[in-house]
Formats: C-alpha cells, structure tokens, sequence
C-alpha cells in the first residue's frame, strides 16, 4: 500500500452517519417503539371502555352498576384515560422530534466545520431507493448546504455501467430510483439491475430474472448490503437477493457500490486526491470503512445509524478508528489529520 500522504478529502456516508434520518438517531428507536407500546395500550383502553359504555344490550352497563359504578363514573374514567394517554403520546412524539433535531442541528454544525477547513468533502451512498434529485432536495430542505456534484451515489455508478455496457436491462429499483435511469432503454431485457425493491421482490420478477441471467444476461448489483436500517429496526437489504439470484445461476453479480474499489476511485475522480490523500467516515464496517481501506483511504467507523455492537472486529486490519458519532471523527480529523 501507498504511504500516507497529507489529507485533502474526506468522505462522508449519508444515512446513518449524518442522521438525515430519524432511524439514525441513537435513542429514537427506543422512543419510537415506547410509542407504538402505548399507542397499543392506549386502543385498547379505549375499546374496552367504549365497548362497556356503548354496549347497545346495556348488559355491560349493567355491570358497571353492579360494581357501582354509575355511567358518568365509567365516561369520566374513560375521559381521562384518553387524556393520560394523550399527554404522554405527545411527550414522546416531542422527545423522539427534540432527539432528532438535536443529532441533526449538532451534524450539520460539524459538516460546517468539516466544509471550513481545507479538505475537500464529497458525500457517498449505497443508495438505491430514491433518486440523486430526491436525496438532494431531502438535503436541501434540512438545511444542509450541498450541490448535485458533490453527491456520488451507488445509483450513479449504475448508470454509467449500463451505459458503458449498452444493454437494456430490468430495472429491480425502488420506482423512486427510476429518474437516475431516464433514457435508458428497458423493453426486451439482455441484463438485470438489481437494487433495493421490496416492492418488486416477489417470486415472478425473480424468476423473469433468473431466466435472463441463464441465457447469459450480466447481473448488475448497485449494492450488496445484507441489511439496512428502518425506522421500525434492521431489515433485509439487497444482498440477500443478490446472492439468491447468483446461486441459482452459477454467476457473479456485477457489484458497483460501496464496499467496490471502483466505488470509491470513482467517488473521489475529479477531486484530484489519490485514496493515500483521502479519509472515508460511515457507520458500516465492511462497506464503508472496509471498502475504503482497501483502496488505501483511512477508514472512520461511527457508532450511530446501523451500527451494532462489536461491528469494528468485523474487518481485518481494523478501522483506523472507532468513535461515537460524526461531530467525534471529525473533531479527530480537524485535530490530527490536518
Ligand atoms: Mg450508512
């Protein structure tokens, strides 16, 4: 490997690192599931009581006035469970916003810093399910001060292979990923792009693929993640479907986002940093911090967005450092990179 070289660019991962998401924020899950936990007790309650004062037999009200308890009684009860309830969902909605507002406002004041200093910052995702106009505009509207070229996503990557390839293929993406394919021809397939599509996995669209790749098709993967991290917790990411495919087939996928080589050459051309010159920051082990190591950049692993424990042993050597969050690496990178 080429010796280091003073640093010039870094690399940053959107989802997870710079909490463009809720899901990302540490603490929201837990707040998140707090909710649906009362949100269930709270129904409940309410039919229960509902069904004790509404019940058109008035067997049920019978009840209450063999316990004594008259109808305004079980109306006032009623009352103010909902009202408990009510305060408390409301509290945990603002604590779940206050959690990710905070992460957010404290990323975006580190990306400042990051963007003040001499480096040049470019952001990079194995995005496969909404376009780069979308996740530019998302950007936009958080207030993160970003342009169309600074993006490079897995999308992109694509894109340009399908190009570079002339072929027409199935395009197994989200329909939101489907304007970064605008222009490319798809009617009678010779090739399958594969991305993140729960919507299309079902058994029929897998085996009109399946079918194509055993007449020779080349299988195109945009990423292939084994999981990815939702609002409601991890779930099954492209690799899994990916490899499903290979096995029937006896092929290799295609791979062009992270953890590929070509990936990250391709994310830092036109920057004029060779990967010696360059620093990635993500919070996937193997595919952000793994995949850049191996194109000779320094790899940042955070703690936040999909991050499980223990995942910094994953890779081999390990990540040139483990910290907690964003604002962490780069208070590191201002203090000892540069
Ligand atoms: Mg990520």
């Amino acid at each position: 490997m080429a010796a280091r070289r003073a640093l010039k660019a870094v690399l940053v991962d959107l989802n997870g690192t710079l909490h463009i998401e809720d899901a990302a924020v540490p603490g929201a899950q837990e707040a998140l599931k707090r909710q649906a936990i009362l949100q269930v007790q709270l129904t409940n309650y309410v039919c229960n009581d509902l069904s004790f004062i509404l019940h058109s037999d008035g067997r049920h009200l019978r009840a209450f006035s063999d316990r004594n308890m008259p109808l305004w009684h079980a109306c006032h009860r009623f009352t103010t469970i909902v009202l408990t309830f009510g305060v408390l969902l409301k509290l945990e909605c603002f604590m779940v916003l206050w959690e990710y507002e905070s992460c957010l406002l404290t990323s975006k004041f580190y990306f400042s810093r990051l963007r003040g200093s001499s480096v040049i910052v470019r952001f990079v995702t194995n995005t496969t399910k909404e376009s780069k106009q979308d996740l530019l505009e998302r950007l936009k509207k958080l207030e993160f001060d970003i342009s169309e070229d600074e993006i490079f996503t897995s999308l992109t990557a694509a894109r340009s292979l399908v190009e570079q390839k002339q072929v027409r293929p199935i395009l197994l993406v989200d329909d939101r990923a489907l304007p970064d394919f605008k222009g490319i021809h798809t009617n009678d397939p010779n090739a399958v792009v594969i991305g993140l599509a729960p919507e299309h996995f079902h058994y029929q669209i897998l085996n009109q693929a399946f079918r194509l790749l055993l007449d020779g098709a080349p299988l195109i993967a945009i990423h292939k993640a084994r999981y990815y991290k939702r609002k409601d917790g991890l779930a099954l990411g492209p690799g899994p479907f990916v490899t499903a495919l290979e096995y029937a087939t006896d092929t290799k996928a295609i791979v062009v986002g992270k953890p590929e080589k070509t990936f990250f050459l391709e994310a830092l051309r036109g920057t004029g940093c060779e990967p010696e010159e360059a620093v990635m920051i993500g919070d996937d082990c193997r595919d952000d911090v793994g995949g850049a190591q191996n194109v000779g950049m320094l790899g940042v692993l955070v703690k936040t967005g999909k991050y499980r424990a223990a995942d910094e042993e994953k890779i081999n050597p390990p990540p040139y450092l483990t910290c907690e969050s964003f604002p962490h690496a780069v208070d590191h990178i201002l203090q000892h990179l540069l």
